[in-house]
């Protein structure tokens, strides 16, 4: 049987509130509870990840009250959200109060998964902070823990040419990855390690708003969006992260063992590129 138009509606909705349940959750936020009053003012300070949000109940909010305020969190506000068939419904584009260095101070000497314990330091994004354009990757390996950096090793030298092949530097661009410390053995971090740490890559790229996020390797392309498939049959197709175009493309160091794979990299690089380039300057 088909379902009715306010049927689908609604089971829209609640889709909708169940992924800005998960989006709060992973931006640190433990407790939304609603108020009458006018909400989430600007915070002074940094938020934190470990730092739960509590407003207070007075009475059951309105339907619209009730978006208004779930779209509200303190350090991230969002944009007037585009026209759809849902209207104010649609998933805004998120900004942030904070700089990277808030997140970064956030951080700090982070033990809040085990691989702290086979770390020398954590490594956070680094580049551009204007970025209009960034690169997700895994985990550092080992010359990034040695050095602090993403993406300085084999794997990074073979970035900064893909980087270069677009008429860009490493300068220009944000680099980071999903997880901070390097896992033993290079190994994938697990679903936990990477739930862990990827609240503060979500809050740099809040902080940053880069146009484009590259992401390299299935461990970037399934902590940014909700996808099934792979890599290989989600490349080169632009993809959204909360409003922001998202490129899926090979990881360098695959690209290392399978250098046949370049072609494919350089064709979607170069949908970037283009998209890049057909954008308006920036006003600030
Ligand atoms: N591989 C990654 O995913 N990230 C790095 O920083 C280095 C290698």
């Amino acid at each position: 049987m088909k379902a009715d138009p306010t049927t689908n509606e609604l089971l829209e909705l609640l889709k909708q509130s169940r992924e800005y349940t998960q989006y709060f959750a992973e931006l640190g936020v433990e407790t939304i509870a609603l108020s009458s009053e006018p909400v989430a003012t600007e915070p002074s300070g940094p938020t934190s990840a470990s730092s739960p949000v509590v407003y207070s109940t007075r009475r059951a909010p309105s339907g619209s009250e009730l978006r208004q305020s779930a779209m509200k969190v303190p350090g991230v506000s969002h944009l007037p959200p585009a026209a759809s068939l849902f209207g104010e419904l649609a998933a805004p584009q998120f900004q942030s109060t904070e700089r990277l260095e808030d997140v970064w101070r956030d951080i700090g000497d982070c033990t809040r998964c085990g691989l702290c314990e086979g770390r020398t330091q954590v490594v956070n994004t680094f580049g551009n902070h204007k970025a209009r354009l960034m690169f997700v990757g895994e985990a550092p390996g080992a010359d990034e823990d040695a050095q602090g950096k993403p993406f300085v090793g084999r794997a990074g030298q073979l970035l900064t040419k893909i980087i270069e092949a677009i008429g860009m530097k490493r300068e220009d661009v944000l680099i980071g990855n999903v997880n901070r410390c390097r896992p033993p053995g290079n190994r994938q971090p697990t679903l936990e390690e990477a739930a862990i740490c990827r609240p503060f890559l979500f809050r740099e790229i809040a902080a940053v708003q880069p146009d484009v996020i590259v992401v390299m390797g299935n461990t970037a392309l399934r902590n940014l969006l909700e996808v099934r498939e792979g890599i290989t049959r989600v490349r080169g197709k632009f993809q959204d992260f909360r409003g922001i175009k998202v490129m899926p493309t090979f990881h360098p160091a695959y690209l290392l063992r399978d250098p046949s794979k370049k072609r494919e990299t350089w064709e979607d690089l170069k949908k970037v590129r283009d998209y890049l380039d057909n954008l308006p300057p920036r006003t600030q």
